[in-house]
């Protein structure tokens, strides 16, 4: 089995060796044998710090194609004349590209798994394995689309594809409760407890969406999958900014996670997630960026600080700490989606960020941590490891000039068609 040793990096405030071997962490915090250092490869960490990656629990990888194509309008009107306009021209090959720049701007800013939901999806799970990160990708379920002729055959793809790779794994996703209804959801939460998958679902967004809800079935959208039967431990909801205090006590007590996407909430109006009464009430948290079109990049460390400064408004300074809101965007998420990582442990999967200690955000370094959430951005990023391996080096991503000239003439051909 291969070994990597980093040696020499600040972890936990003192400068130590760290064995990997395969893709596991091995050695932390204990002194390495001279059985450990032999044919291990031993990369010099002099000025490295190491601390968890990214794990970003809702995103649309491939609308980076749509960054910055329609923004600073209400949330229909964005929707109805501009992204699913845009969205109905897109091939499978336009998916693959643009999904290239997304894992791209993922591991520049330190994100080494998503949990993602979009059409065509082999070729977003083409890329996530030739650029060696993670992802839970969503095989979306809908109903009022124009894509309902598509749910068997999604459902056999869940069914045929389900445990094909170690780091690229399915979550079975209808889509919301306004475009998936009670049979259709019922079936996707069977079929997700078959196949041992995660589901995933986009729930409370909107103040129209609890409207609707309520309207049509009299009670809340999280009511509705308590009514369902499917709120439990195996759900993890993306959104949830509109929850009553009845909503986050049966999720809390369902064991269901909820994943904050603040940024894009913000830019669409749609709300200020309750973070400190979700979290009050037990329900695990995690954060997530949710698609470039409306956030409009993919850097959690972005939405990380954004979480922490929601929590801490109206007065509740001491709300949220940074090693908090850390594990948020980090072990929370990787727990929600079963993944054995996001803590720098041994027998977790090796997943790291080398943070550069010359880079001026974490100067002085009174408190790593405290630099690392509150003033640094991906700038201090200097390495990034997913699996045992490096995807990152140095600051370079193999090939990354070319991703970027690619989506850049796909993205300006698309919107002449
Ligand atoms: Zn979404």
């Amino acid at each position: 089995m291969a070994k990597l040793i980093l040696q020499s990096v600040l972890f936990q405030g003192k400068k130590q060796d760290i064995l990997i071997s395969g893709k596991k962490f091995a050695k932390v915090g204990r002194p390495l044998t001279e059985r450990d250092w032999d044919k291990a490869e031993v990369v010099n960490c002099d000025g490295l710090a190491i601390v968890p990656p990214f794990y970003n629990g809702h995103t649309h990888a491939a609308m980076t194609l749509l960054r910055g194509y329609a923004d600073d309008m209400p949330l229909q009107q964005w929707l109805t004349e501009y992204i699913w306009p845009f969205e109905a021209k897109l091939t499978a090959k336009d998916i693959e590209i643009g999904s290239r720049l997304a894992v791209l701007e993922m591991i520049k800013s330190g994100t080494v798994f998503f949990a993602d939901m979009y059409w065509h999806r082999e070729h977003t799970m083409k890329v996530v394995e030739e650029m060696g990160i993670r992802a839970s990708i969503g095989v979306t379920i809908a109903e009022n689309l124009g894509t309902s002729g598509r749910i068997e055959e999604n459902m056999k793809f869940i069914r045929n594809h389900c445990h094909e790779s170690e780091r690229v794994k399915l979550v079975v996703m209808p889509h919301s409760i306004y475009l998936v209804g009670e049979k259709l959801f019922k079936r996707c939460a069977k079929v997700a407890h078959e196949e041992g998958l995660v589901l995933h679902t986009h729930l409370s967004e909107t103040i129209k969406e609890v409207r609707d809800c309520k309207k049509q079935y009299g009670c809340t959208p999280v009511e509705l999958l308590d009514r369902y039967g499917v709120l439990d431990d195996n759900l993890v909801a993306a959104h949830c900014v509109h929850l009553t205090q009845n909503d986050m006590s049966l999720m809390a007590d369902a064991g269901s996670a909820a994943i904050l996407n603040p940024c894009s909430n913000l830019k669409l109006g749609s709300g200020v997630p309750k973070i400190n009464q979700m979290m009050d009430a037990g329900i695990l948290l995690g954060i997530g960026t949710d698609g470039a079109s409306s956030n409009n990049n993919l850097d959690m460390h972005e939405d990380m600080k954004l979480v922490s400064l929601l929590a801490k408004a109206n007065g509740r300074a001491d709300a949220l700490p940074a090693g908090e809101v850390l594990n948020m965007a980090t072990a929370h998420v990787a727990m929600a989606f079963n993944v054995p990582a996001g803590v720098i442990s041994e027998g977790f999967l090796a997943d790291a960020l080398l943070l550069d200690l010359k880079n001026e955000r974490l100067n002085p370094l009174h408190n790593l941590e405290s630099n690392w959430v509150y003033a640094a951005d991906s700038s201090a990023i200097h390495s990034v490891i997913c699996n045992g391996k490096f995807v990152m080096r140095n600051r370079h991503v193999d090939g990354e000039e070319d991703i970027v000239k690619e989506a850049n003439a796909c993205a300006l051909e698309i919107a002449s068609r």
